[in-house]
């Protein structure tokens, strides 16, 4: 049964120096081109729709798009689904996009949770990540979307910027906490290859925080956020009582969900597939043969099960997963015991999760699987 939707707009205003996601910088052609074909894959898969719960909208930037553009997505998804029978359905913006216009827009076709790209309220470290915003565009965007009762608003916050100081973190912390929000995704900013970063990383231009700084101000935002009454649920995100993200608590809990548009992923009727990435392809291929070119991914469940579920900070239940995949989880990976004799995993209750010093370490654990 599909209960969730995952609906890509791979199209920025500007790229971001960090940034490797699927998005780039595109004519209004391309966008009208683009969005008439994402359209037609809404359509391909009317039948699908009737038990859906949550839909997301993200990219790229989706309220990037003229807002016309925007308004013909909101109606094409009225017509296929019953958004009123929907628990979420959210979209991702940059605070200087949300004009009272648009979240009216929002409002009128029932957006009920946004996702706003924060990162920080540094100037200096706005204009070095490439950020397009300022503190008061986000201030703005929030209140524009109360005036339109959108209250269940996330803000996408980073954290061990580059140069960044603690002195700098604990001001982000105090600037995000004053915000009227329910829920604050804070990731630890990333190397990526391919991107602006990168290069300059390897022409010695920047270097990245160690790793003490990093568990450090890692450490500080858990806290700070636990102390304003959030609670702490996956690895890097936090919620108000009755706010997690229920479209994202499908991927960690490893449950199906179908993606659409360019460079999409899906798991879906016990496959792992995706969407053709290049955007000129996807365009062609929905005109010329009615559906995008798919990959086909090898699904490794236990593993999947296992990476995603110990995100949570509820962790997995072993016998619910030993049962599940007729396995031994200690026997099979004995590196398990030894995580929880260095306090890294604790086992209770039947249930395995991370310790606030193996949240720290996630990748290293994440490796024996
Ligand atoms: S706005 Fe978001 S998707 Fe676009 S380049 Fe920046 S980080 Fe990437």
């Amino acid at each position: 049964m599909l209960t969730a939707l995952y609906i890509h707009i791979p199209f920025c205003e500007k790229i971001c120096t960090y940034c490797d996601f699927h998005k780039e910088i595109a004519s209004l052609d391309k966008k009208k081109r683009y969005m008439s074909s994402l359209i037609k894959e809404l359509n391909n898969h009317k039948f699908e729709y009737s038990n859906l719960l949550t839909i997301y909208i993200g990219g790229g930037t989706p309220s990037s798009l003229p807002i016309d553009l925007i308004e013909d997505l909101f109606i094409c998804i009225d017509s296929l689904i019953n958004v009123k029978a929907l628990a979420e359905f959210t979209i991702e913006t940059n605070p200087n996009d949300i004009t009272i216009e648009l979240a009216q827009l929002f409002q009128n076709y029932g957006i009920n949770r946004v996702s706003v790209g924060v990162q920080t309220f540094n100037k200096s470290h706005l204009e070095f990540l490439g950020r397009t915003h300022n503190k008061n565009d986000v201030t703005t965007a929030i209140d524009n979307l109360l005036k339109c009762n959108i209250d269940n608003i996330n803000v996408d916050m980073m954290f061990s910027l580059i140069n960044q100081s603690l002195e700098e973190l604990e001001e982000d912390i105090a600037e995000v906490l004053k915000l009227p929000i329910k829920h604050i995704s804070y990731y630890s900013l990333i190397l990526e290859e391919k991107t602006k970063l990168h290069y300059l990383y390897r022409q010695n231009k920047i270097s990245m925080n160690d790793e003490d700084l990093e568990a450090l101000m890692y450490n500080k935002v858990i806290d700070s956020l636990i102390n304003a009454g959030f609670n702490h649920y996956e690895i890097s995100n936090f919620s108000k009582k009755g706010y997690k993200s229920l479209h994202n608590l499908v991927y960690w809990k490893n449950k199906q969900y179908l993606g659409l548009g360019s460079g999409s992923h899906s798991l879906y009727r016990g496959k792992r597939f995706s969407n053709i990435r290049n955007i000129r392809k996807y365009i062609l291929a929905l005109q010329e043969e009615g559906y995008p070119i798919r990959e086909t991914h090898n699904i490794e469940p236990l593993r999947e099960e296992l990476i995603m579920g110990l995100r949570l900070l509820s962790g997995v239940n072993i016998n619910y997963v030993n049962n599940k995949y007729n396995v031994d989880l200690l026997e099979l990976y004995p590196e398990i015991e030894e995580f929880i004799n260095q306090n890294l995993l604790e086992l209770k209750n039947d249930q395995l999760y991370f310790t606030r010093n193996g949240l720290m370490l996630g990748n290293t654990i994440f490796s024996i699987f």
